[in-house]
């Protein structure tokens, strides 16, 4: 029995991966697509994290949406309120929150096998129907808060920096930050000014570029908005510079070497004390964890109430945290600038495919793949944005969305071409021998030099990153091989016949 779907694609998430998508869709003239967000508001991570001093560490230019630029950029690398205010204004521009279910998490969305199509359903119970269903899910938004001993036993405040607590106002206190990643080193030089100390709790430190976070002056916002064409110079230069480190990354030692200087030049001039610079001092590759930027995150240390502890942490107190070497450190709020847990890709929706398969349970069992990041064998009619081995460590994520939508649209053509009812499985042997090559690559680069990070899975797989340039994976979804899938038609059960490579135009 075959009827149609409410939607023809249904999209779970309004933050950047889902937006990219509903612009495509919107901008090929299709109009029956539906967002689903939990939240009451669009965003995603740019809504969700709120910590002082938030803000990209990719320049906006290249950070935006392609077909949407920004002339009015008030700084090369903006902060969470000025990127949140930009995605708002494309959806109202773009005419896009009608398409929007707003409050409507998706706990589970099943796939219809005799209809051909997906159900989802919120958590009121309540369900809808669409013939592709599109996950922009974000990888970054389950907090991740250690085990640490005694962790209830301090009396006082604590919260992870994506679930920043604005009520609390740490003007004066004595606040702790464990964890020295990306967030946290936008936190510490943000806070150090106004509490009455600072205590950062340091496992690994991290490598430290220069971020030139500079404001856009309003003669560079005019001339971006009369030049449009010059923006989009800044962003391609801004793109092919940071594909220079990633050269570093898969293979050229020239360029990390180069990198790596520049960072350590940065670190001696920066901070004062050699006992701290020395503590700052990486010990990995440069590119094995993910490379920082910051202008301000090293000259905080020169502050006389800015503390760097290396000493592991023993235990949590009433009064504040233990550390190894015997020192209570009295505090009156921690900050888990901690992480997020990632690689395990555990879901927050039920994701069920063909014949009750579970996409949460096969990769909590098996680790996560896909094809090509995006399709998953057994979940037919399912594009992931954001999926397995999509994530980068030096260039936009936003890219990867867009190119993965480049091919999601030729599949899309596809098979609106075969009728209505018909679905599309990529075949195991296919994304069996992706993920074969994919893992293959990861050899030689910095990724597999030894470190520990949010990369890798429990079992030590990188189900995280795309082992080679952003450029390249462009290049590989510009078409779209249906030999590579299963075709499922409505009453026939496959076809055997697959027309030539779909290329996007
Ligand atoms: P993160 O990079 O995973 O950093 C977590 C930090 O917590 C690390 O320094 C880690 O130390 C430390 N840590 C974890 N467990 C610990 C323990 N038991 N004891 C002591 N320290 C511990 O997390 P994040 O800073 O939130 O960043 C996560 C990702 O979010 C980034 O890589 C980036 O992709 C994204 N992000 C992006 C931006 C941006 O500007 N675009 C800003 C913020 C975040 P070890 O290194 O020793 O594990």
């Amino acid at each position: 029995m075959n009827s149609k779907p409410d939607v023809a694609v249904g999209i779970i998430g309004a933050g950047f991966a889902g937006l990219v998508a509903a612009l495509r869709l919107k901008k090929s003239g299709r109009n029956s697509f539906l967002i689903f967000e939990r939240a009451a508001e669009i965003g995603g991570t740019w809504r969700d994290n709120v910590y002082p001093g938030c803000a990209c560490d990719i320049a906006s230019p290249l950070y935006s949406f392609a077909d949407e630029p920004n002339p009015d950029w008030s700084r090369l690398y903006s902060n969470q309120p000025e990127i949140l205010a930009y995605l708002k204004e494309v959806v109202a521009k773009r005419g896009l929150n009608r398409h929007i279910r707003f409050n409507s998490d998706i706990v589970e969305a099943s796939f219809l096998q005799e209809q051909g199509y997906w159900q989802v359903t919120d958590r009121q119970g309540t369900t809808t129907t669409a013939g592709v269903l599109l996950l922009g899910l974000g990888p970054l938004n389950r907090p991740f808060i250690p085990d640490f001993k005694a962790f209830n036993d301090f009396r006082g405040t604590s919260f992870h920096s994506s679930q920043w607590d604005t009520t609390y106002n740490y003007k004066g206190k004595r606040v702790a930050v464990i964890g020295t990643g990306a967030s946290a080193i936008q936190i510490v030089p943000a806070i150090a000014p106004e509490v009455a100390q600072l205590t950062v709790l340091q496992r690994t430190p991290a490598w430290i570029t220069p971020r030139y976070y500079h404001a856009i002056s309003s003669l560079i916002q005019k001339t971006y908005h009369r030049f449009p064409f010059l923006q989009k110079v800044v962003r391609e230069f801004i793109y092919w510079s940071n594909e220079f480190i990633g050269l570093g990354f898969i293979g050229s030692k020239l360029v990390n070497k180069t990198i790596s200087r520049l960072s350590l030049r940065k670190l001696r001039k920066e901070v004062k004390d050699p006992d701290v610079r020395r503590k700052l001092t990486p010990d990995y590759t440069l590119g094995c964890k993910r490379i920082l930027r910051s202008d301000d995150y090293y000259p905080s240390f020169n502050r006389p109430h800015v503390k760097l502890v290396t000493d592991s942490i023993e235990r949590f107190t009433e009064r504040g945290i233990l550390t190894a070497d015997g020192t209570e450190h009295l505090l009156d709020a921690i900050i888990f600038a901690t992480g997020f847990v990632a690689a395990d890709i555990n879901l927050y929706t039920r994701i069920m495919g063909l014949q009750g398969r579970s996409l949460v349970d096969e990769w909590q069992q098996n680790g996560a793949e896909a094809f090509m990041g995006t399709t998953i064998s057994g979940y037919p009619n399912l594009g992931f944005l954001l999926g397995p081995n999509t994530g980068l460590g030096h260039n936009s994520v936003v890219h990867m969305m867009e190119s993965q939508m480049n091919y999601l649209m030729l599949y899309l053509e596809y098979l609106e071409s075969r009728g209505s009812g018909s679905f599309l499985d990529v075949k195991p042997v296919v994304q069996d021998a992706y993920n074969r090559r994919l893992q293959k690559q990861f050899k030689g680069t910095v990724w597999t030099s030894g470190c520990k990070s949010w990369y890798f899975n429990k079992e030590g797989k990188n189900t995280t990153l795309y082992p080679r340039l952003p450029s390249t994976f462009r290049k590989k979804t510009r078409s779209f091989n249906p030999a590579h899938y299963q075709l499922h038609l409505p009453s026939i059960h496959s076809s055997s016949t697959h027309p030539a490579v779909f290329t996007s135009r």
